[in-house]
């Protein structure tokens, strides 16, 4: 086995012990950045000179001794949130010269707690995908197999994290943003309950499915990050005023619900993985509960309906005038908004806007919006009769590991099945989190554990045991020389 990366809290050690001072990390990432992430092109834009400021400022604090939660932790945001006074452009030729006048409420609460921002991450555009190949900055690869997508649309934070370029990332998760490229690139994705985290000033896709979260490398490391983002926040309606996220470290034995049919139809390279995964969490003593989703089949389609539907509204406002690229194109203000959205947005986003506006469309929302939040509210259903038996439902974090680039350009509905495993969870607003559980063919495995809503610490803490019991979170990719 490879030498573990140090983890958050190992380096908050070396920081406060001035083994280590702020500059000399925040450098040494810079410098492990410079050196690897071309290979990768998960960076958008490097904020360094910020970065070393806040750094040094970091190192004042801890010399007198107002020491906080992350002080001097390098991290990236997702180019999604809003960060005062540098570019956040949702990687869309839209947003290309977008400069935030103001820090999103989970980028603030995590300067607050004395994080360090590097940069950002590269991400589909506006978050829709799965494979990071719609970026307007060309696809993320996978660290793991440069060849392969490291899965979308938070590819960027989960190659970053992968290569430990930064010790930790933000993520945005609509459908699976966060846990599908998780499990593709062998990192910890955890995405908290709807309301937990603030989404104001993360740029809206679709804003009853979208939850800030993080990308790590163990779910310790997750945890630290959520109780430094997360909390009740005013400028949020949805945002919801809970106790803040603890954990503790003492194991207990949990029921875990086993949703059979959703195992049964994988292939053998996910399969063994999440077999032994199983059998692991049960030799430590929590009881394996059969479970059934009966909605779980017809989740993407409404997924789609829903998420396209809000997308269609959200993204109304990018026209040239109120936000977003405008079109030299010379003529009426009609024909320059539809100039300005054709060259703005790529296929992806207009093959959405266009589904959207069909489905709000007089004569077809009763057969499709309307429909699709009938099934959603079903989902959810399902989801709480099954936790009136388990504790923690298990369930694959994808179908498959990480596709070949360009492997699904011919049909956009082979990349949405890949959300099948997540959309659901969204769809409901509950907590869910993707772990590193084995490799197939050099390509990491995910497990997905689902709790009840605002239950974040039954996932810490079995996701905690289970990385005391495992390695798979250790496992680092090693990227070719340059
Ligand atoms: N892949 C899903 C989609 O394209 C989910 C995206 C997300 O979670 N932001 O809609």
């Amino acid at each position: 086995m490879n030498t573990p990366f140090p983890s958050i809290e190992q380096l908050r050690t070396q920081l406060t012990s001035r083994e280590i001072s702020a500059v000399e990390l925040t450098e040494e990432y810079f410098h492990r950045i410079r050196s690897t992430s071309h290979q990768l092109n998960c960076f958008v834009s490097l904020h360094e000179d910020s970065a070393l400021q806040a750094a040094r400022e970091a190192d004042s604090d801890i010399a007198r001794g107002r020491d906080r939660p992350l002080t001097g932790i390098p991290i990236a945001h997702k180019d999604i949130f809003c960060i005062e006074g540098k570019k956040t452009t949702c990687c869309s030729r839209m947003l290309q010269s977008y400069v935030a006048p103001y820090s999103a409420t989970i980028v603030e609460n995590l300067e607050n707690a004395g994080a360090i921002c590097v940069g950002t991450t590269n991400m589909d555009e506006f978050a829709m995908g799965s494979s990071n190949e719609t970026s307007a900055n060309g696809p993320v690869r996978n660290p793991w197999n440069l060849q392969h997508v490291p899965g979308g649309s938070s590819g960027g934070s989960a190659a970053a994290v992968a290569a430990r370029l930064v010790a930790a990332c933000t993520g945005s998760d609509t459908g699976g943003s966060i846990r599908q490229p998780a499990s593709f690139c062998g990192v910890t994705g955890f995405k908290p309950t709807y309301g937990r985290n603030s989404r104001y000033g993360m740029v809206a896709f679709a804003s009853s499915l979208d939850h800030p979260g993080c990308l790590t490398n163990s779910v310790e490391d997750a945890g630290r990050m959520l109780s430094a983002m997360a909390g009740n926040d005013t400028k949020d309606s949805t945002s919801a005023s809970q106790e803040p996220i603890g954990w503790s470290s003492s194991t207990r034995p949990r029921r875990l619900g086993y949703p059979t049919r959703l195992f049964a139809d994988l292939p053998q390279s996910i399969a063994r993985p999440l077999e032994e995964a199983r059998h692991t969490l049960e030799a430590a003593g929590n009881t394996i509960v059969e479970i059934e989703l009966p909605h779980f089949d017809v989740a993407v389609s409404a997924y789609y309906v829903i998420a396209c539907a809000e997308a269609s509204t959200n993204l109304a406002r990018y026209d040239g005038i109120r936000y977003g690229h405008r079109s030299k194109f010379d003529g009426n203000v009609e024909d320059m908004y539809a100039q300005s959205r054709s060259e703005g947005f790529g296929m992806e986003v207009k093959r959405r806007i266009l589904t959207g506006t069909y489905v709000l469309s007089v004569g077809h929302y009763d057969s499709y919006y309307m429909k699709a939040q009938k099934i959603r509210r079903l989902i959810r259903d399902d989801y709480l009769r099954a936790f009136h038996q388990t504790d923690v439902i298990l369930s694959p974090s994808t179908p498959t590991t990480a596709f070949r680039l360009n492997a699904m350009d011919l049909d956009p509905t082979d990349m949405y099945k890949q959300d099948q495993f997540t959309v659901p969870v969204n769809m409901s607003g509950l907590p869910a989190m993707s772990v590193p559980c084995g490799f197939s063919d050099g390509l990491p495995v995910g497990l997905q554990m689902i709790a009840p809503h605002f239950r974040e610490s039954e996932l810490l803490e079995l996701g905690i045991d289970y990385q005391n019991l495992t390695d798979w979170h250790q496992q680092q990719p090693c990227l070719p020389k340059t």
